[in-house]
Parts: structure tokens; C-alpha cells; sequence
């Protein structure tokens, strides 16, 4: 999900700079990876690398397990693609059977796509369809309310649902004005005075409310949101109680209620899914990233029961597909990517590690006068960089500070990759890090992660003093 950057020679595209912080990356030359395996990619010049943020929070189980080697090839002799206008799988409704009981039953269908992008796109439209094929039907319901400085992914239907304003920026005019914004929950930089908890997920209930009022409730097909803000603000999660408020709001108007996990989803969190820390369960779901560990693209839809059964009563048939939808190979490498996660009780492992790690990181926050904030849930945290820890103000997003301090994680003696997320890069939401490591990791690497990166923000803003 990171922005394009064009390693010289692959594509000759290096002129096509899309926003301040990609054109820095732009100057840089591209470490080339000849290998990985565990929780370590290996350079060409035969360096290391420790993972700590799984790719762009992806790599869940670490890299090159030969278990899902031997899944992927065995399926391959087996079905190496049908086309799933006319025919089905094993795999593919094994796949969906498992992800429908990983919700306890609450969600019905998975439908597979092959990234998160997609997912959202399929659940706009699913949403949307859904108030076609109920009776009544409702066709005046074709909005959607987003949040502010969001990330859904970077086709046009899903650009326009996000709120990244330089994802957005160049291609404004070809977004769609079905989406209306409502502000993000980031108490870290919103929370007013002495506000409450409470109080905070009050006043965002009180403001989504009051959006359902002022473009007719009638007219809106959803309301979606990230339970944890990954790749724009840097692992914000949501305030305890905040997605049960939304979800009554949408509930009152009658309108869905779809949360995005395809980063924070399948265990990334401490949980299988971020919703169950909140007991509020979306009508519609998007997964991704941590579906496949990375060993296949794949994504997917999870629909509750309240939309299938209209589906059912109706035509059956949502009007959406793609050729690769419910990839054999790709469900193949998903199982038993999700065997071994369920096998080796790693959601439990997040957990604990992240129990470990959360505490290990707010110790930066008091030691360091650039890191202003540290939050996060389970194995998926950020670390936020500000200029002045008395005003919280952030850097200028023309420095580039989180891709700076990215990329010198990944020499030596730091060798260790971070995943930099510079929000919306608007001079407003700053520079984060995102440590996201396999969910395997045992409590020597948390220490390893703590005290590098602890290292590396110490080096990187004493070289700028300097
Ligand atoms: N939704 C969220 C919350 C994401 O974090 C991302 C990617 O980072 C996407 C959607 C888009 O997924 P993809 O990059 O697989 O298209």
C-alpha cells in the first residue's frame, strides 16, 4: 500500500514523482533482496534484515515457510485456475467456511478478491446493491461517509472513499462525489481539554449523526472506517466504545455499517478481528494483508447475515466479479497460512508479545523529545515523530523524517525494516513508523525491536543536530 517508488532501471518512470515524500524516496537507491527466510530479508550485499514490519504489515508468519511452499504446489498439480463464473473449489469454499466461522457465524459469505483495493470496491458495490435487492427497495441510497485522513486503498473507488489527501490529491477530479467525510478518531491530536473517553466517542457519534441529517439519511448506502488507521496515521485505534457509537448511529438511519481490517484484520491486532475488542460487529468487512502472509495476493469480503439474507430473498446475485476472484493457488497459500496461525495459537502470541512491545515503546515516548506519541494494538503499532513534545507540532512534511529514519533502519548497524507512513503529508498529522513483525516473534525479538529502534530515532535525530 506504499506509494510508488521506482527503483532506476526497473521502470523508467523516476520523473513521475507523485508528492513530496515519494519524490525523496525517489533519490535513493533500492537495497535489491536476494532471499528471505523467518523473520529475515537478506540483501544482495548478504546483510540481514529483521522484519519488524512484515512488509507493509503483511508478512505474518515470516517468510519462506516450505509448509505453504508445499500447499501452493500441491494445489498447483492439482487446479492451477477455473473461472469462477461457472465453477467452484474446495479450496476456495474451505477458505470462505473458515474466515464465516472465525466470526463465531455473525458474518455469512466471503467472497475472494486479490487485494485490499479490491475488497473495498467490492463491498461499495455490495452495499450498494444490497438497498437495490431489499423490498422495498431503496435505490435513493447511493453515499457513503468516510472519515477524514483514512486509507482504503488505491483504485478510484476506494481513493475516493479514503481520506489521504496526497494519495487523493492528483487525481481529485476523477474521484467520486458519492463519499462525504466525518472526522477521524485520533484522540492523540483531537481529544479537547479534559475530555473523557467518553465524551470524545459522544461528540464523533454526535457529528456522524448530524452528516446522516444534513445529506438525508435516505440517501446514504454506509458508513465506513479502518478500526485501526494504518497506512495514514500511522496504527491509530479506536477509542473503547467509539465503534459500537458509530454503529448505533448508522443503525438508527438505517445504513451499513463497513469496517475496512484488511490491515489491521486477521490477528494483526491481538485479536482475529479489531471489531471484537469492541463487540461491534460490521455489517459488511474487508480483509487482506494478514489473509495471506504475503505467500499469495488475496483478499476478501466478509457479508453478515442481515445482507445475505436480503441477497437471498432477492436475485442471488451480486453483479461484480473479476477474473481471478477465489484464485485456487491463492486460497491454497491463505488455508494454510491460517492453519498455522490457528496451530500454533499465534493470535494468542500477539497478544502477549504486543503486551510486551506496547510497554517496551511508551518507554520511548517519555525518553525521546521527537517521539510525541506511541499507540497501537496487539503486533501493530506506531511511533510518531513531532518537532515539539510541548506543542506536539509536526514536522514539515517536505523532510521526509519517517522515510529518513525508514531507510536508515535499513543500514547498518540498525538492519532492521520499519514501515513509514508520513499521514497526509499536509504538515498537520506527521511522520510515523509502524512496527508490524511477523506474529511468531518470541520475547528476545521484542527486546531486539525495542532497543534498535530505540537506537536508530536516538541516531537519526543526533546526525540532524549535528
Ligand atoms: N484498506 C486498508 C486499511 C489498507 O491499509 C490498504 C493497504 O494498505 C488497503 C485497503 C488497500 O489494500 P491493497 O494495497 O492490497 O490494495
Amino acid at each position: 500500500c506504499a506509494d510508488a517508488r521506482f527503483p532506476p532501471g526497473l521502470f523508467n518512470m523516476s520523473s513521475l514523482s507523485t508528492s513530496a515524500v515519494v519524490h525523496r524516496s525517489l533519490k535513493v537507491d533500492f537495497p535489491r533482496i536476494i532471499g528471505s527466510k523467518g523473520n529475515y530479508v537478506i540483501l544482495e550485499d548478504g546483510r540481514r534484515i529483521f522484519d519488524a514490519s512484515g512488509g507493509a504489515a503483511v508478512a505474518c508468519i515470516g517468510h519462506g515457510d516450505t509448509r505453504v511452499h508445499d500447499a501452493i504446489a500441491a494445489q498447483l498439480k492439482k487446479i492451477s485456475y477455473c473461472s469462477t463464473i461457472f465453477y467452484t473449489t474446495d479450496v476456495c469454499e474451505k477458505l470462505c467456511r473458515e474466515l464465516v466461522d472465525s466470526t463465531h457465524g455473525v458474518m455469512k459469505r466471503a467472497y475472494i478478491v486479490n487485494s485490499g483495493s479490491e475488497a473495498m470496491e467490492a463491498a461499495m458495490k455490495l452495499a450498494r446493491q444490497y438497498y437495490l435487492e431489499k423490498v422495498p427497495p431503496e435505490p435513493s441510497r447511493m453515499r457513503f461517509i468516510a472519515r477524514e485522513h483514512s486509507y482504503h486503498g488505491t483504485t478510484l473507488g476506494s481513493l475516493s472513499m479514503g481520506g489521504h489527501v496526497t494519495r487523493r490529491a492528483k487525481f481529485e477530479p476523477m474521484l467520486l462525489d458519492c463519499v462525504s467525510r466525518v472526522s477521524r478518531c485520533f484522540p492523540f491530536r483531537d481529544k479537547q481539554g479534559s475530555e473523557t473517553d467518553l465524551q470524545y466517542v459522544t461528540r464523533l457519534a454526535d457529528e456522524l449523526d448530524r452528516e446522516f441529517q444534513r445529506i438525508g439519511a435516505d440517501t446514504v448506502c454506509a458508513f465506513v472506517a479502518e478500526p485501526i488507521v494504518g497506512a495514514a496515521l500511522g496504527c491509530v485505534p479506536f477509542v473503547p466504545g467509539y465503534l459500537k457509537a458509530m454503529k448505533a448511529v448508522c443503525d438508527k438511519h438505517g445504513a451499513l455499517f463497513i469496517l475496512d481490517e484488511v490491515m489491521c484484520g486477521m490477528g494483526r491486532s491481538g485479536t482475529y478481528h479489531a471489531w471484537e475488542q469492541d463487540d461491534a460487529v460490521p455489517d459488511i468487512q474487508t480483509l487482506g494483508k494478514c489473509l495471506g502472509g504475503g505467500y499469495q495476493p488475496i483478499a476478501g469480503v466478509l457479508a453478515s447475515k442481515k445482507v445475505i439474507e436480503v441477497f437471498e430473498k432477492g436475485t442471488g446475485v451480486f453483479v461484480h466479479g473479476h477474473t481471478y476472484q477465489g484464485h485456487p493457488i491463492a486460497c491454497a497459500a491463505a488455508l494454510e497460512v491460517q492453519r498455522i496461525i490457528r496451530e500454533e495459537n499465534l493470535v494468542q502470541n500477539v497478544s502477549n508479545m504486543g503486551g510486551l512491545l506496547s510497554a517496551r515503546l511508551q518507554d520511548l515516548v517519555a525518553s525521546h523529545p521527537n517521539v510525541g506519541n506511541v499507540r497501537g494494538s496487539g503486533l501493530f503499532w506506531g511511533v510518531e515523530f513531532v518537532m515539539d513534545k510541548t506543542t506536539n507540532k509536526p514536522f514539515p512534511s517536505s523532510l521526509g523524517v519517517a522515510f529518513e529514519i525508514a531507510e536508515l533502519g535499513l543500514t547498518n548497524p540498525y538492519s532492521m525494516a520499519v514501515y513509514p507512513s508520513s499521514g497526509t503529508a499536509d504538515g498537520v498529522n506527521g511522520d510515523h513508523i509502524i512496527i508490524s513483525p511477523p506474529y511468531n516473534i518470541l520475547a528476545t525479538d521484542v527486546e531486539t525491536i525495542a532497543t534498535t529502534i530505540q537506537r536508530l530515532i536516538i541516531d537519526y535525530f543526533a546526525s540532524k543536530k549535528a
